[in-house]
């Protein structure tokens, strides 16, 4: 929180990698789970890979697991985080954004930090008629001009709450924005006009086929190869995903999920023999086997239908 001391790189780097593309709300419990369990970086340095996958189950993007783990060790290795932007950069799985929040708020290095939510604010704030995509540098350049010496990570931390919770995309609050006097998109009257939206291209769809296999109430599950889509997290086992729509089976169940880049039309197809490296996972254990959303989803469309044919 601002005004308050700065806090360990450790927690500062694991919220802001849960919060990539995941909620506050969604991210809180978890956060606190994997402090219980890794308290240090050089904790969850040593942790097995697939404990660490398996507790990240549910939270999406697992490219973002794996390098946490990466990066994990990599810092244990080192003896500690790098204490600049720019050293912070060099570490997998951190980004430009990354590197700034953890140099501002853990380090106090006046640099600009600009996720979204700032990007958005200050877009507004100067009236840029753009896409937030396409003004990139200048809003850097407006941020860079606004941060103080002294304790960037507050200025840092309230921007992005300001951004968050009163110039939200939709009806910000500009009677309660300390910017209102200067600001230009609410002196136009019409602030939620800015920024200006990108057009969004269709999603393609890939089909898939996972297999479903039980035996003496439990499913056969695998690993996902290591490189990939959910690389390294349990599944069902089954086909690729491609763009060409398989000739129709029967389903015990389907799922449609969306990644950012494609739609996933997933069919549960009944299959008899388990094949690869797997184990046999009771289904009332299911909740410990650190499936996926994706996954997770499919598993439960299947007891749906049972329970559908049932009733
Ligand atoms: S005055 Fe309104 S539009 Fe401008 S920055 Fe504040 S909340 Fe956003």
């Amino acid at each position: 929180m601002p005004g308050e001391p700065a806090p360990e790189p450790y927690r500062v780097w694991l919220s802001e990698v849960m919060l990539q593309q995941t909620t506050v709300a969604a991210v809180t419990p978890r956060f606190e789970r994997f402090l219980q369990k890794w308290p240090t970086i050089e904790a969850l340095a040593a942790a097995r890979d697939e404990d660490v996958l398996s507790e990240w189950a549910g939270l999406g993007y697992y490219a973002r697991a794996r390098n946490l783990i990466a990066c994990a060790r990599e810092v244990a290795a080192l003896g500690d985080f790098p204490d600049t932007a720019a050293g912070l950069r060099k570490l997998p799985g951190i980004g430009e954004y990354t590197a700034a929040a953890i140099a501002a708020i853990a380090f106090g290095e006046p640099i600009a930090v600009v996720d979204t939510n700032v990007a958005r604010v200050i877009i507004r704030f100067a009236g840029l008629e753009s896409t937030i995509e396409q003004s990139r540098d200048t809003i850097r350049e407006i941020v860079a001009s606004m941060t103080p010496a002294d304790r960037p990570g507050d200025f840092a931390q309230s921007m992005m709450d300001l951004g968050a919770t009163i110039c939200r995309p939709k009806s910000p609050v500009c009677g309660a924005c300390p910017l209102a006097e200067d600001c230009v998109a609410a002196a136009s009257g019409e602030p939620e006009r800015f920024p200006a939206r990108k057009q969004r291209a269709a999603r393609p769809v890939r089909y898939g086929i996972a297999h479903w296999i039980e035996r003496n109430g439990a499913i056969w599950l695998v690993r996902r190869p290591r490189k990939g889509m959910l690389g390294g997290m349990a599944a069902l086992p089954g086909s690729d995903w491609t763009e060409e729509q398989p000739k129709s089976r029967s389903a015990l169940g389907h799922i449609t999920h969306d990644f950012t880049h494609f739609r996933l039309e997933l069919a549960v197809v009944a299959h008899k023999s388990a094949t690869g490296d797997g184990w046999w996972q009771k289904i009332d254990d299911l909740v410990d086997a650190g499936l996926p959303t994706l996954y997770r989803r499919a598993v439960e469309s299947v007891f749906q239908s049972r329970s559908a044919l049932a009733a």
